[in-house]
């Protein structure tokens, strides 16, 4: 079977461009289209109590989070030479829920991610990449970082 598109998720951590060598390499050998995306979690749903009916804001600082994020993504693609991918940053419940919503909204066949991250938990995957790998829908390549 041949990917036809390949989603490297990036916490844009120091790690990020290798697991993005990776991704590019996989894409490039099958072929496939290659996006990037990055989650940036709900900092909202904490304020509880309806508030999460108020618009956002654009001079709150999520805004500015996802602002800085859409940056570094773009540096990030940059460097790895790759200006023309589509790059997405979501703003989701969960890392894992922004992933995997966006396998289902632009249907990726292949999930590439670092084995860990900035967690940087001692266990055998970390705990992106575990969630990620028991929802998905697609294979998923975690990245021995
Ligand atoms: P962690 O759960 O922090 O150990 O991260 C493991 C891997 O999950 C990382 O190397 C990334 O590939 C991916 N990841 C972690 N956080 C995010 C995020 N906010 N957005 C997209 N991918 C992420």
């Amino acid at each position: 079977m041949a990917y036809q598109h390949v989603l490297f998720a990036t916490d844009l951590s120091d790690d990020a461009p290798r697991v993005g060598e990776r991704a590019k390499d996989i894409a490039q050998k099958y072929g496939a289209r290659l996006s990037l995306i990055h989650v940036v979690e709900d900092v909202n749903i904490s304020l509880g109590g309806g508030y999460e009916l108020l618009p956002v804001l654009p001079e709150l600082p999520d805004e500015a989070l996802l602002q800085e994020a859409r940056v570094a993504l773009g540096q990030l693609a940059q460097r790895l030479g790759l200006d023309a991918a589509d790059k997405w940053v979501v703003n989701a419940p969960s890392t894992k829920e922004g992933i995997l919503g966006a396998v289902k909204d632009h249907g990726a066949d292949l999930i590439v991610v670092g084995s860990h991250g900035r967690h940087g938990l001692a266990l055998l995957l970390g705990s992106t990449a575990n969630a990620v790998l028991h929802g998905a829908p697609c294979d998923v390549l975690a990245v021995r970082i």
